[in-house]
């Protein structure tokens, strides 16, 4: 019964339907459409708690109100319209979902309060977990029941790694040289080699998941796009991936998006920090084999040193910017709510890495023996915890994000886009004599 309630009545002329035609159809998809609506997406939006979809009445204002939004294809008018009739796998493959930054102007100015920014953040959630490898790992770190067990593993294998740490080094003749210039300070405990053996494994892993992933997006979304268009319009791969590096690093669309403009702080302080967090830890595992460093090296670092410095700056920098987040979701919660598990399991994860980072910091420099060990140990279990479920947590977005614009650039979307409104405005300019603003551009 809840099954048949759920389906959508299906006429021809609806204006959801026309809006479906303007999408970019697949070859194999570019006669009638066939609707088949699929009910266990439909109720997983339910679950994200975004089944406001369905009062979408296909204005058009969310398309004309996104800065970021092409005029050619806009979105978020036609995802919304694939919502409503359950179209998952078009979602899926859509790459305009990722363009969206969730800044939520278009959710603001909806007429139907549907919040379209949200429903675009839950269809990326539906993402992450459909290309998920193994598509388990991707359902247990979405779900808050899974949440104990999640945190365990890592708490586990380490108590492990410790547990063997000793026999296997027996059995390897592992033994610090004499006169060794390179001291790891926690070594006695947590020996170097184990640390860059456990992290090593366990992130070469996550890296392989997360290229899968990355592949079968990278395929699915190729199924939309007419084999003429790359040849045509397109760019190489190489050069758009030089284009996007540079647009993530200068955070050009949250410029570009007026409300999002706000948020621009927040997330160059999180992307920044993390990033400076990133590079002084690839700084400290490599210390033995890089020849940059020459002479005595100690870790952890002494207060002054330009590495500590780094750290300690990337790390207030990420607390800052995860502070200021959570401070804007309650700001707005009125109007866009104060979001999702997904969405605050990632955020909570961040800030822990960095408090128990700077805990371990301050009972180090005041040598509190075992606390200054027991503190690491829970930082390091944050850290492994951050890694392995990178490629099903809201960090994977980084790299779906990535793929879409480095996509988007590879087959001309802009290029299409901007010739497209061209030939249109030439045609309609013939006609009326008038130019061809965005709105014009959605049916
Ligand atoms: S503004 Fe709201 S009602 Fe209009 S198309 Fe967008 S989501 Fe639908
Ligand atoms: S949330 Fe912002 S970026 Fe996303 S579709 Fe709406 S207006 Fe555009």
């Amino acid at each position: 019964m809840e099954a048949a309630e759920e389906i959508p009545q299906v006429t021809p002329k609806t204006r959801a339907q026309e809006s479906l035609r303007t999408a970019p159809a697949p070859p194999e998809e570019s006669g009638p459409v066939r609707l088949e609506p699929d009910l266990d997406f439909i109720r997983a939006l339910r679950k994200h708690g975004v089944d406001d979809y369905k009062k979408c009445m296909q204005c058009g204002t969310c398309s004309a109100t996104c800065d970021l939004s092409p005029d050619h294809e806009p979105f978020p008018r036609k995802e919304l319209a694939w919502a409503v009739w359950g179209m998952r796998d078009r979602l899926l493959r859509d790459p305009d979902v990722w363009l969206c930054h969730q800044c939520n102007d278009c959710s603001t100015r909806c007429p139907r309060s549907v919040r379209p920014g949200n429903i675009l953040a839950a269809v990326r959630q539906e993402g992450v977990l459909h290309y998920a490898f193994p598509r388990f790992l991707g359902r247990w770190v979405n779900q808050p029941e899974w949440l104990p067990l999640l945190l365990g593993i890592p708490i586990a294998l380490l108590t492990l790694a410790l547990v063997w740490k000793d026999p296997i080094e027996s059995a390897l003749g592992i033994s610090r040289p004499a006169g060794d210039r390179i001291l790891y300070n926690y070594s006695s405990v947590f020996p170097h080699w184990m640390l860059n053996a456990f992290f090593g494994f366990f992130s070469l892993l996550a890296l392989v998941a997360i290229l899968v992933g990355v592949v079968c997006f990278w395929r699915a979304m190729k199924v939309g796009v007419p084999p003429d268009r790359v040849a045509n319009l397109g760019r190489g791969v190489v050069p758009s991936i030089f284009t996007t590096i540079k647009t993530v690093f200068t955070h050009d669309d949250f410029v570009q998006c007026t409300r999002a403009s706000p948020r621009f702080l927040s997330h160059l302080c999180v992307f920044f920090g993390f990033l400076a967090l990133t590079l002084v830890t690839l700084w400290v595992i490599t210390a033995r084999y890089n020849p940059l460093i020459q002479g005595e090296f100690i870790y952890p670092f002494a207060f002054l040193n330009p590495w500590k410095m780094l750290a300690n700056v990337g790390g207030i920098a990420l607390i800052a910017g995860l502070l200021l987040m959570i401070r804007d979701r309650f700001r707005d919660r009125e109007d866009l709510g104060t979001g999702s598990y997904f969405d605050w399991a990632l955020i909570s994860k961040l800030l822990l890495v960095a408090i128990t980072g700077f805990i371990t910091e301050v009972l180090h420099y005041l040598r509190l023996e075992p606390h200054r060990h027991i503190a690491y140990f829970v930082h390091l279990a944050f850290v492994f915890a951050i890694l392995m479920y990178l490629p099903y947590s809201k960090l994977a977005h980084l790299a779906y994000r990535a793929t879409a614009m480095v996509f988007a650039e590879h087959t001309g979307r802009h290029v299409a886009a901007a010739s497209s409104v061209a030939n249109s405005g030439q045609a309609r300019g013939e006609e009326e004599g008038d130019d061809v603003g965005r709105t014009t551009a959605a049916p």
